[in-house]
């Protein structure tokens, strides 16, 4: 095997391709080689030596040593330095590369090979001997850190002393002299809590650094995003070692981080920031305010600072070349780390580039009308859950804003809650049910959790680029970074603008779109769906081959389901037109009536409002197809709970309290999810299904006229096992059909169908479609399909089904993602069987898995007709559906 890979001088070993074994950053940096650009030459250990290491007992394969040192060797002939020599001495930096990118979770060593000899000769060589002993101390700490395990704070103890002892304020005071002296005394603190000196030999320090590195692929945190963002552990990460270049080496010399275009708004602008006279990792954690890079940007965020296009347009020019050349290449936007030493711009590294849902929708479309890409790629380029982002709610332009403070607009999107200092209050009032916005200085990876638990993010420090900045976008969560006038104090738990305190506790609301932060809970709206999301959703819409319907109970569900594009309703729920207070009361008389006269006077009430709903329903939708469900209504939610409730119905029905209370105790079920529900209730008390029949088929006339066009409403059956109970309720369907057809002289058009929620009825598929009177459509309904194919209750589920996706032994919850094996077996069979009797049967799903882009792709694969989900997601499954076809 050949577990290194060298890169530089216009050429690489590697390329873009091999990110498997080169990791993401080493196969990039390989690519950038390949093509030419000015990469500082270095090499990539693969993922396979990760693997060996953990598969070994932290050991390395026996040729690894001997490749090393060759590919160092040709490090040192592109640079024309030697690794450890006294006179021209090779630095290298060593990073992490994983497959996926992982921003912040793993450790880096710069300025390696540093030591008392080596440094005098950067001092010699630089002539600028405070660069080359502020680069040792900086090695020192960062080696320290990441390579024997002691903390920053050490140093910095160490260097505030020193400040206060001579009177500085600012690192840039320090002279050469100054770093020299620190040196020794961060040398000796090694020393003396380590029980070993600095190690001086730059051969160990490379061995220890690597070490390091592939050690870091098992830290908490890098475990912690692994799992977040599903990351198998076996893929393992590379290590770079490449020459080091300096942004340090003085007031020519800088360091930056840039997108090709905005990651924020997708705008086709060179997008970043920079330092002057700084080293890489200053930029991304924040510790200074950077520059920006172009003067359009300069001006926009009012900086006197200088942009980097004034400062050095040499350098500026030859990464603007870059960057197009670049996304060219890649035809996507890309996210740049660059070095300039001494007007001299070096590339570090290039990869697509993390975006908010906004941005990736602009990006993708304009991609496509640059040609740069094709309409189907740019449909398969965004990932249908981020689209959840594009539906966040913004702050209503009306509101009042009491601004507090403003900091950069670093994640869109708004959000308010309680102010919480520390990721863990965050995640302890999460798990309250309360909402939080997490307020730091800055973040840092071990935040991740915290931020994971906060409505959005507040940081007082750090630019566009910091970690707060870039986790939140990826999160997509709402952040305002670098919010500098506010001073947090995490002693006393507050948080203080211009003379006024708030406390932990205190709400407020940030504006990730802006940057503000505001006091209190402020009014949001709703989004608009931009020009791009229409424009890649229509897109969507010609690619896919799956209908998109959504579950829509009211009319306002029925609109907003029409608005993000769905194309019917496939699921009305009508037991949920009973929530509302004035209507709950008739639906209590109907249950608990132990007579059938007492039930019809209740259904008698019911019936005008279910004739209503369904009328404006069916005006809604203007002929588009909708199914209608009946009643379905696990009973322990409506019955009546209390002594008030109960003396309530029973004055409605005209009764004793105590005889509800025992109609009540009657009808208490200790498994009510596998009780009286679904066509139970239909058979038990065929009166309600009549009624529920006539309000939809006078509705349909009614709306026919109103519309001007045909209504055929499809009226489905729930929770059926067997043929015979479908006929039974069919049987009352038509009649009732026939009937109302008479009354008002119309001819109707319906269908009467089912949903499969059960085993049996999959199994049984064919007889229950088969033959005259068979169902006419399937709906799975995979809620109660998941939960009756497990046995495991879905309102009871929460306790033991997070200990089963921890453990791995479901891969996800199977109420969320449908079980492709045993539940998606069971569709897959009542899909067959059912077109086997009826070839054009029409076959949907209405279960929470339609708006779950990986079952979408399942339904699309088991050529279902259409999936149906909730409103809001309804883009997502035309997205997931138009890339399960592509
Ligand atoms: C289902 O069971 O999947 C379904 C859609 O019905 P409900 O969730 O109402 O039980
Ligand atoms: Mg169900």
């Amino acid at each position: 095997a050949k577990w290194v890979y060298g890169f530089g001088g216009g050429k690489a070993e590697g390329k873009a391709d091999m990110k498997n074994l080169l990791g993401g950053k080493g196969a990039n940096l390989a690519e950038m080689a390949n093509l030419g650009l000015p990469v500082p030459p270095g090499f990539t250990i693969t993922t396979d030596v990760c693997t060996y290491f953990y598969a070994h007992g932290e050991s390395y394969p026996k040729e690894l040593a001997g490749e090393v040192d060759t590919a160092l060797a040709e490090v040192g002939k592109l640079t024309g330095k030697t690794f450890g020599d006294k006179v021209n001495p090779l630095l290298v930096s060593v990073r992490s590369g994983a497959r996926a990118s992982m921003p912040g979770m793993m450790d880096t060593v710069l300025n390696l090979g540093l030591n008392d000899e080596t440094v005098e000769a950067l001092a010699k060589k630089s002539g600028d001997p405070r660069f080359a002993y502020d680069s040792y101390r900086r090695f020192i700490t960062m080696y320290s850190n990441v390579v024997l395990g002691l903390e920053h704070h050490l140093f910095e103890d160490i260097l505030e002393e020193h400040k206060d002892a001579h009177g500085y304020t600012l690192d840039t005071e320090l002279t050469a002299d100054d770093w020299k002296k620190l040196v020794v005394q961060y040398k000796a603190r090694v020393e003396e809590e380590n029980g070993k000196p600095f190690p001086q030999d730059p051969r160990e320090q490379l061995w220890g650094a690597i070490g390091a590195v592939f050690g870091s692929w098992m830290n908490a945190r890098a475990k912690t995003y692994r799992r977040l963002h599903n990351i198998p552990e076996s893929w393992g990460t590379a290590v770079n070692v490449q020459a080091m270049v300096f942004g340090n080496m003085g007031d020519d010399s800088a360091t930056g981080v840039a997108f090709t275009r905005n990651p924020s708004t997708g705008e086709s602008k060179l997008y970043g920031e920079f330092l002057i006279n700084a080293q890489g990792e200053d930029v991304v954690a924040g510790i200074r305010t950077p520059q920006e890079i172009t003067e359009d940007a300069r001006k926009e965020a009012g900086s006197d600072k200088p942009s980097l296009e004034k400062a050095m347009p040499d350098a500026f020019n030859e990464l603007t070349r870059i960057y197009g050349t670049l996304e060219k290449h890649y035809r996507d936007m890309q996210d740049l780390e660059f070095t300039i030493e001494q007007n001299k711009l070096w590339m570090l590294q290039t990869r697509s580039g993390k975006r908010t849902a906004k941005a990736a929708l602009k990006i993708a479309v304009e991609l496509a009308s640059e040609g740069l890409i094709t309409e189907d790629e740019a449909v398969m380029r965004i990932d249908p859950a981020s689209l959840d982002q594009l539906l966040h709610p913004t702050i209503d332009p009306k509101a009042e804003r009491k601004i507090l403070a403003t900091g950069l607009p670093a994640s869109p999107g708004a959000a308010s809650g309680e102010i919480v200092f520390t990721s863990e209050e965050a995640e302890a009032l999460k798990e309250k049910g309360r909402k939080v916005i997490l307020v730091r200085v800055e973040t840092s990876p071990e935040d991740i959790h915290g931020m994971h638990a906060a409505e959005g993010i507040l940081t007082t420090r750090g630019g566009m680029t910091s970690h707060a900045a870039v986790v939140a976008r990826g999160m997509g969560k709402p952040c305002v970074s670098g919010a500098g006038s506010l001073r947090v104090d995490y002693n006393a738990k507050t948080m203080t603008v211009a003379g006024q305190t708030l406390k932990q506790g205190e709400i407020v609301t940030i504006d990730g779109s802006t940057g503000q932060v505001l006091l209190g809970q402020v009014k949001m709206i709703e989004p608009e769906l931009s020009g791009e999301f229409a424009t890649l959703m229509s897109w969507a819409d010609k690619a896919r081959r799956l209908g998109v319907r959504a579950n829509a109970d009211t009319p306002s569900d029925a609109r907003t389901a029409l608005k993000y594009g769905a194309e019917g309703i496939g699921l009305c729920r009508t037991e949920h037109m009973f929530f509302e207070a004035d209507r709950i009361q008739a639906v209590r008389e109907m249950i608990l009536a132990d007579n059938e006269k007492a039930r019809r006077a209740a259904l008698a009430k019911i019936l005008p409002m279910q004739r209503s709903d369904f009328v404006e329903l069916f005006e809604i939708m203007k002929g588009l197809p909708v199914t209608i469900r009946l009643l379905d209504p696990p009973l322990h939610e409506f019955l009546p709970h209390g002594d008030a409730e109960i003396a309530e119905v029973a004055k409605a029905i005209g009764t004793e309290p105590q005889k509800i209370k025992n109609r009540a105790a009657e009808l208490a079920e200790f498994n009510p999810m596998l009780g009286f529900r679904g066509c139970r209730i239909a058979i038990a008390y065929p009166e309600i299904a009549e009624m529920q029949a006539r309000a939809i088929f006078e509705a349909a006339a009614e709306a026919a006229k109103s519309t001007g066009k045909p209504v055929v409403p499809e009226v489905m059956v729930p929770l059926i096992a067997t043929r015979a109970e479908f006929d039974i309720v069919k049987a009352r369907i038509d009649a009732m059909a026939e009937a109302v057809s008479k009354e008002k002289g119309v001819t109707l058009d319906y269908q009467v169908g089912t949903m499969i929620e059960l085993p049996r009825a999959s199994l049984m598929a064919d007889k229950i479609a088969e033959g005259e009177g068979g169902a006419e459509f399937f709906s799975f309904g995979t809620n109660d399909l998941t939960q009756t194919t497990f046995g495991i209750s879905r309102d009871d589920a929460a306790s033991f089904l997070a200990t089963y996706t921890a453990r791995g032994i479901v891969p996800v919850d199977p109420f969320v993602s449908i079980d492709r094996d045993g539940v998606g077996e069971l569709v897959k069979i009542g899909v067959e069987r059912g077109r086997r009797v009826q070839p054009k049967l029409k076959v949907g799903i209405c279960g929470e898995h339609g708006g779950d882009p990986a079952s979408v792709a399942f339904c699309h694969e088991v050529a279902l007709d259409y999936v149906s989900c909730s409103p809001f997601r309804t883009p997502i499954a035309r997205l997931a559906a138009a890339q399960a076809a592509l």
